[in-house]
């Protein structure tokens, strides 16, 4: 048995913070947690206590929806629309990872910035090539972090460079999948048809009978840029709206695990079949901003009981920052609460969004209830305080609106801490950068 002492935060339920200020978290040998305690059981060994001091201890994030082969596009190409932006950006970036060397040092880069910024879960969305995401398992693995990863199928539209052949698209994902699933209890396959747009109605099928038999989770995107939406209708004439194209293509149901990004132009019935499927909703504000796609209705989502989590949506959103992107999910429903007077989301739910919310989709993680996993971010905001004494609940809050990588001091999975990848030596530091 393990303690860490310090200012502890997380959320049990959205509508607020758990605050324990000076308490101990107690974690048993294979990193779950105990209980949160004032004082230590008698007869424990102190010295088998860390003391974090007047740090934050809080729940370590998940990014539910990420491509990490267009990091080297973060930041470029807003001035665009979804379909140009793919086109002029995201379809071409795959160019840099024709050579091995280029494709490591690339995706090294990014695997330690989501350690840099205290993403400890992600669901990635991979590249169409073998190559990309064979490294990309690898490296993730190496890390000790945790993620879904799968190979994007974008098999339609012959005509277009850089695009696969049906039988090429499956190929690729059963050869990273037979040699990478299984391998690591914490990096897993999962099935990733592009968006309907990009997909043959083979693939889509194809994907949510891999899943159903694998028992692997699946990720798509639905209901992004207004384009989209009416090019899909234009092209899917049976179908009333864009989810009814996933219904029909197998991808929905209560039998697979599913995460569906963006989903900002939903109609009613469109609500109700991902609420009858089960399916986790991943909102990325920055995404949805910076390509002019629209505002999703997250409060529409909580109130309808939807699985929600929060996407950086790298590099359609520019950053991994997920304080940033906590207030852009705030910010964007607060436009939202001014032009239809939908509640705008609070500073708690907001958080909850980026723990225990996209947290669920792994399970046990995001929170720090009994038999949840110590997986955790020790964060020192000394630098983010004025000159006056502050409450826990204060300092959260300014975290979340003023705070970036460098207050994240340590992390910690499984109750043991991760050192910074491909650094050559353990407990790897902010300081070390
Ligand atoms: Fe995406």
């Amino acid at each position: 048995m393990k303690a860490f002492k310090g200012n502890i935060v997380y959320t049990k339920v959205p509508q607020s913070f758990e605050i324990a200020e000076q308490s101990y978290i107690l974690v048993d040998e294979k990193g779950r947690i105990e209980c949160i305690a004032k004082e230590l059981p008698d007869g424990f060994d102190p010295n088998n206590t860390e003391d974090f001091g007047n740090q934050m201890i809080i729940p370590g994030f998940t990014d539910l929806h990420l491509h990490p082969n267009q990091y080297p596009d973060n930041g470029l190409g807003y001035d665009l629309e979804l379909m140009e932006w793919i086109e002029q950006y995201a379809t071409p970036v795959t160019e840099l990872y024709r050579e091995e060397e280029t494709a490591r040092k690339i995706l090294s880069k990014f695997v330690e910035e989501l350690w840099r910024y205290g993403i400890l879960h992600s669901v990635q969305f991979g590249a169409l090539d073998y190559q990309t995401n064979d490294i990309l398992f690898e490296l993730m693995i190496q890390s000790g972090l945790y993620c879904y990863l799968g190979k994007n199928h974008t098999d339609y539209k012959k005509d277009k460079h850089d695009v696969e052949t049906t039988q090429e698209s499956m190929q690729t994902a059963l050869a990273l999948i037979q040699k990478w699933e299984g391998k690591s209890d914490r990096v897993h396959y999962i099935m990733t048809p592009s968006f309907a747009p990009g997909c043959t109605e083979e693939i889509m099928k194809w994907t949510g009978d891999m899943a159903r038999r694998y028992h692997m989770p699946l990720q798509s995107h639905l209901d992004e840029n207004v384009k989209e939406v009416s090019m899909v209708l234009k092209r899917f004439t049976d179908c009333r709206n864009y989810a009814e194209v996933y219904q029909k293509n197998k991808i929905f149901g209560n039998d697979i695990k599913t995460i569906m990004a963006h989903c900002i132009h939903t109609t009613e019935d469109e609500i109700q079949a991902l609420r009858y499927s089960n399916v986790f909703v991943a909102h990325c504000p920055h995404s949805n901003c910076n390509l002019g796609s629209g505002i999703m209705p997250v409060r529409r989502y909580l109130d309808s009981g939807i699985r929600v989590g929060i996407g950086s949506d790298i590099s359609a959103g520019h950053t991994l920052n997920m304080m940033d992107n906590m207030r852009a999910a705030i910010e964007m429903s607060k436009i939202l609460y001014v032009e239809e007077g939908k509640a705008p989301l609070s500073v708690s739910e907001a958080f909850y969004l980026a723990t225990k919310g996209g947290g669920e989709f792994f399970g046990g993680v995001g929170s720090f209830e009994p038999g949840y996993l110590f997986n955790a971010l020790v964060v020192d905001d000394d630098a983010l305080a004025p000159l006056q004494k502050h409450t826990a609940a204060d300092r959260i809050e300014r975290f979340i609106y003023s705070g970036d990588e460098r207050q994240i001091k340590r992390r910690f999975i499984e109750g043991q801490e991760v050192p910074r990848p491909f650094f050559g030596h353990k407990g790897g530091r902010h300081e070390d950068f």
